[in-house]
Parts: C-alpha cells; structure tokens; sequence
C-alpha cells in the first residue's frame, strides 16, 4: 500500500495499472520520450500480398498518429525530439517506428532504418510496430543482436482475438498467426508489446474482455488498448455511415478499460488507454479527444470500486 492508499504494486502514485511511465521511470532512471518516425514503408495488406485497401480502420497514414513524413529519418528523429525536450528537457528517446508495417523489407533496409539509432546515446531504445506475418526468422534474427545493444520493442497489432472480427476489418491474418508470432518471440530477449482496439464493428463487451484476457495470459510484456476511431476516407467510415453500429460511449468505454485491466496480469505494462487520432480527420467518437478526461475517469472509477490491474484473475 503506498502512500496514495494504493494497493497496486506496481504504482509510485494514484495509478492502479501498470503504467507505462512508471516502468521507463524504473526501468531507465530517466525521463523517456517516444519519438514517432515515417521510414516510408508500406504493409502487407495495402500492396495486394495480403489484400489491397488494407484493414477498414487504417488511415492513408498507415494507421499512425504521426502526419506522414518524407524527411530524413535523422531529420525526423532531431525535430521530434527538439519537440519532446521542451516539454522535458534533457529527456533520452524511443526511436518509435509507427507508421505502416516497419518490418516488411529486405533485411537490408531493415538495417539502413534501425542500425543508426541502436548506436545513438540519447536513443535508450528502439520501438518497432509490424504485423504478426511480417517477422520472418532472419528478421527476428536481426533484431536479437539489436537488443545487444538496445531494448527493442516489437509492437504487434492484433485488434481482437477473434478471427470473425479479423475477417470482418479485413486484417488479412488470423489469431492463430499471432500466436505462432508471439511463440517464436517469446524465446528471444525481444519485447512484446500487443495492440487491441475496443468497439469494432460486430463485437460486444465481453468479447473485447475477452481478448484482453487471453493475450494477457501469453508471455508478452505489454499492451496498448485503444478506443475505434472512426477516420476520415476510411473504409469503416463510409460502412458506418450506410449501416451504423453502436461506438462506446465514454462511460461505457471507461467501465470496459476497467474490466480489462482487472483481466490483465499486475506485471504486464500498460501502454496506453487512449489514442491520439488526428483530430482534424476524426469522425466519430468526438469524445476521444478528451485524452485527460478519459483517464481521469479510468482512474477515478478504479478506485471508487477499490479494484485494480489483475484483481479478477
Ligand atoms: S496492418 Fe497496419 S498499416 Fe497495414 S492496413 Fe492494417 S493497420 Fe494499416
């Protein structure tokens, strides 16, 4: 119990999961900063290898919250972290490839992208978001001998569990990929971080918990949930408008992150509870701009019914 009448382990403050601050704070004695990066790749399920269009839900941004960039990614990465060191000055990075499926290319642009920031000092890690289909041997390989050097974070995104969802928002690969994915990287000194997105189209509260649940029993590090945006020119975004579907509301949403979390292991991290969809192209739920308030009341509601991360496993 710390001072905060905190029961959660894993918590110097109010907090009732496992933030991901508190562990950078732990982890790295320092304060870490992520740093979006745009290193011009495509996915998989965009250029007709697994479908054309790509998932119903992804933006011609390649499903990141960075505005696509043509920089340099050294420029990239200076200007990103001029901007995060005036709001924390002196801060270390995450050199964050976020946008499209950052493993799918020959190994030797694998290579041009991640090598310089392994060997960078303010650099503590690498963040690297891809597709379970997309880590061939060779580039798990590759990534090892990275984390020689540096934490390196492999962010997967899932979605939901469920193959009639994955079908449905046109992922173009199953759970069952994921799994063999997740299997392979659980052997190696690679981070696992998965990424679930609540309220898509045809799933009802406790499938969403139920997807928590299961990736929160295999052995990966950490999570990211995250509330549907509905984008603009998005294929979901035309689908909705002729035939709508119920998006959570905020207090719905926030008593589903609740149950979650309860469903979650104390020891995985959680990421992140929200997401930052680009407010000029978001459509619909206009609440999900309110980033503060959202996890306010995630918190706020957590401690009104005394539970906390992990407590209904
Ligand atoms: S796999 Fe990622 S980048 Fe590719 S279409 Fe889906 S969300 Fe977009």
């Amino acid at each position: 119990m710390n001072r905060y009448n905190n029961p959660f382990p894993f918590s110097d403050d109010n907090k009732r999961y496992h933030t991901w601050n508190h562990y950078l704070k732990h982890r790295f004695h320092t304060k870490v900063a992520k740093v979006p990066l745009d290193a011009g790749f495509t996915c998989p399920n965009r250029d007709g290898t697994k479908g054309w269009g790509g998932c119903t839900f992804c933006t011609a941004a390649g499903s990141g919250d960075t505005i696509p960039s043509h920089e340099d990614l050294a420029v990239q990465f200076e200007q990103g972290l001029a901007q995060m060191r005036r709001k924390w000055p002196g801060c270390d990075a995450i050199a964050y490839f976020q946008a499209y499926t950052n493993t799918y290319a020959p190994l030797e642009r694998l290579q041009e992208c991640f090598d310089p920031f392994v060997e960078r000092a303010d650099v503590c890690a690498l963040a690297i978001a891809t597709r379970a289909d997309c880590l061939s041997k060779e580039a798990i390989a590759y990534l090892c001998r990275l984390a020689e050097q540096k934490e390196i974070w492999v962010e997967l995104g899932l979605q939901s569990i469920h193959d009639a969802t994955a079908e449905a928002i046109h992922r173009g690969h199953g759970y069952q990929d994921f799994l063999t994915c997740v299997q392979r990287l659980s052997q190696t000194p690679l981070k696992i971080c998965v990424h679930l997105i609540n309220s898509l189209p045809g799933e009802d509260v406790p499938m969403m918990i139920e997807s928590a649940r299961t990736v929160g029993s295999l052995p990966i590090h950490a999570v990211k949930l995250h509330m549907l945006h509905l984008m603009k020119g998005t294929q979901l975004a035309q689908s909705y408008a002729a035939h709508p579907f119920h998006l959570l509301s905020m207090s719905e949403y926030v008593d589903l992150i609740v149950a979650q979390l309860e469903v979650l292991p104390a020891h995985i991290i959680i990421q992140r509870l929200t997401g930052d969809g680009l407010s000029r192209d978001l459509l619909a739920p206009l609440w999900t701009q309110k980033k503060v308030q959202v996890l306010n009341e995630i918190d706020k509601a957590m401690v009104r019914r005394n539970t906390w991360q992990g407590r209904c496993l």
